[in-house]
């Protein structure tokens, strides 16, 4: 959300798209490659073994940030990781139709959504109105955290007082709150490290 200049033209955004697609199709990848017959099992239907919330960053792709092939994931990526309408029913479709036993609400240190929600609390900074409306999720968070805080601590803080939120959010809701309760699937917090590449589960 930083970047000020765009890295390529859209021309040659879709054009790198379209090469990396014909290389996943040709069995070239550059990252762990999708064998053929993988994709063709997956035809017949996925069954991931878990569903991931997480934010929009290009930093955070949890399929490569978990080592996960293609049919193993069910992912949610929104700027921030909060709950929406959309997010919300998409979770309870990953609950009742594909059953996936565990969910993973996964945040990320310097996550832009949240240096804009504290930008905005703390600096009163305006953005955009869908741009603020999306903000509107992540302040209640800062509710929750030490705002005096020195300023790398203070966005630890943020990012993890967002993920707790918005599992708080989810537990929230009837069918999600009763499923977490009667142990039918497991909900859990994480935070991705941009330095070390490691993922934090939350306790
Ligand atoms: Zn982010």
């Amino acid at each position: 959300m930083s970047a000020s200049e765009p890295a390529c033209t859209a021309a040659e955004a879709l054009a790198r798209l379209k090469a990396g697609n014909a290389r996943f199709v040709r069995g070239e990848t550059r990252f762990p490659t999708v064998h053929d017959g993988v994709r063709a099992a997956l035809k017949q239907g996925q069954q991931p073994y878990a569903t991931v919330l997480a934010c929009s960053d290009s930093r955070v792709p949890p399929e490569l940030v978990f080592d996960a092939g293609l049919g193993e994931l069910f992912v949610i990526r929104v700027a921030g990781n909060v709950l929406g309408p959309a997010i919300a029913g998409t979770l309870q479709y990953a609950r009742e139709h594909l059953h996936t036993p565990l969910f993973v609400v996964m945040g990320h240190e310097n996550c832009g959504a949240v240096q804009a929600a504290l930008d905005a609390r703390l600096h009163g900074a305006r953005q955009k109105a869908r741009i603020e409306a999306l903000l509107d999720n992540v302040l209640p968070a800062l509710d929750d955290i030490d705002l005096g805080a020195p300023p790398e601590q203070r966005m630890h803080a943020a990012v993890e007082a967002n993920v707790r939120r918005t599992l708080r959010s989810i537990r929230a809701s009837a069918d999600a709150g009763a499923a977490v309760a009667d142990g039918s699937v497991q909900l859990v917090g994480a935070v991705y490290d941009l330095d070390t590449g490691r993922v934090q589960f939350l306790d």
